[in-house]
């Protein structure tokens, strides 16, 4: 049986999930929006999260992973799930000191090919720092792979394969509806760990 999932599915799973929230929100980007998507709603169903990972493996199963890495904290759950239904290896990067790095003792075999795994893309400003850590190990980054694209241009150049495209309005502070009406604003991203 294919597990392969549409658009409308995954929507579907993360409308029920409560994933997909309304009120006033601070991206990593540091644009305000009225809506913000909380994968980790998802993530906290074990089966739900094995479902989108499949879905996922699917999507790259051609391409001849040998590694899955992911950043912290957003694409652990994700990047975990997919890499148990690829059947390989598992990393992930961490800041230190602002600097992304891979620490633990975590390593990428010379030409290991890898697939980077996030929760959301957006710019892709963490993945494009993963991409760069596993060339320097001497890995071969060959895709990405992200349960949302929030949509607009990528700081990487690899192939992006996410389960839904979902594109939310936002805006700059100075223009922001919701400031002027004193709603209180959300940072609900983790950028800052
Ligand atoms: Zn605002």
């Amino acid at each position: 049986m294919s597990a392969a999932m549409t658009e409308e599915e995954v929507l579907e799973v993360l409308k029920r999930a409560d994933a997909v929230l309304t009120g006033h929100f601070q991206l990593t980007s540091g644009r305000h929006s009225d809506t913000y998507v909380q994968c980790a709603r998802v993530l906290e169903d074990p089966a739900l999260t094995t479902r989108l990972a499949a879905a996922l493996a699917e999507r790259v199963s051609a391409s001849g992973i040998d590694l899955v890495a992911a950043p912290a904290v957003g694409g652990i759950v994700i990047g975990f799930a997919v890499a148990q239904a690829l059947g390989v290896r598992f990393i992930f990067s961490e800041r230190e000191q602002g600097v992304m790095r891979f620490r633990r003792g975590f390593s990428v075999p010379p030409g290991a090919r890898v697939l980077i795994v996030e929760d959301v893309v957006t710019t892709g400003g963490s993945v494009a720092e993963v991409i760069a850590l596993v060339r320097e190990a001497g890995g071969v980054p060959v895709a990405v792979a992200s349960m949302i694209d929030r949509g607009g241009p990528k700081a990487f150049d690899l192939p992006l394969y996410p389960l839904l495209r979902l594109e939310v309005d936002s805006w700059e502070p100075d223009a922001c509806a919701l400031c002027s009406a004193s709603v209180p604003l959300y940072s609900p991203g983790s950028r800052r760990l």
